[in-house]
Order: structure tokens, then sequence, then C-alpha cells
């Protein structure tokens, strides 16, 4: 006798990448910073007198609120600071959209959009992307058809790393009559040159939430902190009613708060990998693997038919070798590998190993998937 509910008991969960504990693997799997956070965090946590868990934390972080809100040039209550950027993802489901309305995604998205949709036992509605992965002309309407009363877009986009226009986003906002998510958890790897800034958009549209991590650009994946921007109609229902009582700890606030302190560390990081990237994407392209460009700290190479292996089996030789990148058993993905950028010479290794499985098959050594 199963006592899960029915659409719990019919659906899959959320597939992590791997995430191996021997610590001599390249992990370039799950777009994870390969730099350490900001050094004064370090000291936050060493000077941290545990007799402060004795009572409970700010219930609604308004010190990291603060300092975001002073950050963004916005206010306190345009702020809700949540447990990942994933919480907010939840948040608004669960404040937004009843049980069986539509919620709207591009096809491919972030994999976790579905399975929190199935949670809630909401219809999903995928629109695929365009040949080029841009959104396609009548996405807004085809959202508004199906009644989605929420729309969730990463960008730039995962996984393809594509990057929509501040004015895309602003007219996006305005054709949807459904709450609109825009994911901008690799918003930190936008080049400057795109000069790309949705923030001022929550003033002239109220159904925009915009999502920000720490997790990728400030290197504090396992911290779990993240936040939304949005209009404080859509804020204060999140805050007053629908959070955990206590949704972040004391001490992931200190360190969330130093992390905004010291951002410019964060961001010299993230500039690295901006320029790590163009090289990486250059190099594998003289290995006969290219890629689209991105705006994210990840690649999406494309593994062609004249390579000596497939996809997959480039993923397993990778993974032989110590090495893990992403693949995703996905029609349009089938043919792609996806590469977070690491540093410099564990792009090197990447590149090396890469060269070894080509040069190994020319040289008739057997592949074996
Ligand atoms: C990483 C990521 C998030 C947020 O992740 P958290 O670790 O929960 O903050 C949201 N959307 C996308 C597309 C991501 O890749």
């Amino acid at each position: 006798m199963s006592f899960e509910r029915k659409n719990i008991g019919a659906m899959q969960g959320y597939l992590s990448g791997e995430q191996p504990t021997d610590g001599s693997t390249i992990k370039l799997n799950t777009n994870e910073n390969p730099y350490p956070p900001a050094p004064q965090i370090q000291e936050i946590v060493n000077s941290f007198q545990i007799e402060a868990l004795r009572r409970y934390p700010p219930p609604t972080a308004n010190g990291f609120r603060d300092l975001a809100a002073a950050i963004h040039d916005i206010d306190r209550d345009n702020i809700i600071a949540t447990r990942g950027g994933d919480e907010l993802i939840r948040l608004l489901i669960t404040t937004f959209v009843d049980p069986g309305q539509a919620i709207g995604m591009t096809n491919p998205t972030y994999s976790l959009y579905p399975v929190l949709a199935q949670i809630q036992n909401c219809p999903v509605e995928k629109v695929e992307l365009e040949t080029d992965w841009s959104l396609p002309r009548n996405f807004a309407q085809r959202m508004n058809e199906a009644g989605c009363r929420l729309t969730l877009v990463v960008n730039p986009h995962a996984p393809t790393g594509k990057l929509l226009t501040t004015e895309q986003v602003s007219t996006l906002a305005d054709e949807l009559d459904s709450v609109l998510l825009m994911d901008e958890a690799y918003v930190d790897f936008v080049e400057p040159a795109a000069d790309y800034n949705t923030l001022p958009l929550i003033h002239q549209h109220d159904n925009l939430v915009i999502l920000r991590t720490l997790s990728k650009g400030y290197s504090l994946a396992g911290l779990r902190f993240g936040y939304g921007i949005a209009s404080p109609s859509l804020i204060s229902p999140m805050i007053a009613k629908t959070r955990d009582s206590y949704n972040l700890d004391l001490l992931s606030q200190l360190i969330a708060e130093a992390a905004l302190t010291y951002r410019a560390h964060a961001m010299g990081n993230c500039a690295k990998i901006m320029a790590d990237r163009e090289t990486l994407a250059h190099e594998l392209s003289n290995l006969g693997l290219d890629s689209s460009k991105t705006n994210t700290n990840f690649l999406l190479v494309t593994v062609p038919g004249r390579f000596p292996c497939d996809a997959a089996t480039l993923y397993a030789e990778l993974k032989k070798r110590g090495i893990l990148v992403r693949y995703f058993a996905e029609k349009r993905l089938a043919d792609k590998i996806r590469v977070t950028v690491g540093t410099p010479a564990e792009n090197t290794r990447l590149l090396d190993a890469i060269a070894t499985i080509v040069a190994e098959s020319e040289s008739d050594t057997q592949i074996t998937p």
C-alpha cells in the first residue's frame, strides 16, 4: 500500500548531476565555479560563535535583503531571499499556481522545472526553441492560449547558453498573461558588451520575477542561497505567507551577506571564466568540436558525425579518464555534451583527454562505449 499522492507516486524526481567524492575527478558537469569564494567568508566562519544558534535566525534575512537592494538600487520590498534559487521557483508555484493549472516553459530547459510542476500536479506546456535556440515569435501567445499561470524562462539560457536581450524580456513580460520568471542563474557570466540589465523592468511589469543565485557566480553552490527580485505585489505574499517560517539559517545568512559585501572577488573570478571560455571554445573547435556562442559558464558542444565517436561515447571516455561532463539523452541534445568552464589547468586536462581519444581512434584502437 502506497501512501503517496497519485501524482507523486507517478513522478520520477530530479536527477542531480554526478557528485563524486574522491576529490581527484575534474568536475565539469554541474556548472559549479572552479574558484574559491571570497577569502573574507572563511573569516566569518572561523569567528562564528555557535552560541548564536540558540536563537532563531532573522526570519526574512533583512540584512541580506538590504545589501542586495543597495547593490541593485532597488528596495528591500523588491527582494526575497531563498534557499537556493530552486526554493524561489517552488515558492512561485505554490503562491501563484493552483494544482491543475498549466506552467509554461521552453524545450530544452532547466530539468528541475517539470519536476516542480509535477509535485504541484500542474500540467507542463513546453514550446520547442527554434533551431538556433532562439525563442519562437509566438511563444507568449502559446503560453496564453494554454492558460499558463506561470512561465519559466532561463536567461542566459541553460543548457544552450543563448541570451535574450533586455528588450526581448520586456516584450515577453508585456505579452504574457502569466507571471514570468526570468531565471538569471548565470547572469554573472553575461559579457558586458551585451548591455543586459532587466532589473529596471520590475518597475514596469508587475508580472516579472528575476531569479538570482550565489551558487554559480559567487562560488557558493554548497551554501544554498538565492534570491528573487520583483514588484512588492509578487514578493510580499511569498515573504508573508508561503515561505517556510525560517527558510534561511543564521550561518548561511552571514556568509551570503559577506559574499555580497566582497562581491568584487566573485566578479573577478567571473571575468576570468569569461575569458577562459572563449579560449576553451576556440581550442575545442580546433579538435573538431564546435559550440554555440554562450553567455554562461558552460559550453554546449556538438559532437558531429565526422568525429571519431558520438557524444554519449565521448562522455563515457572522458569519465574513464576522470573528467565528468554532462550528457543529456534527449532528442535535440543527444549529439552534444555540456562542459562547464574550469580552471585553465582543468580545461587543458579536458583538451588533452579529447586529443588522446581522437588519436587512439585514429590509430585504430577500439573505443568502447
Ligand atoms: C543553478 C541554477 C539555478 C539555481 O540553483 P540554486 O543552486 O538552487 O541556486 C536555477 N536555474 C538554473 C537554470 C540553474 O542552472
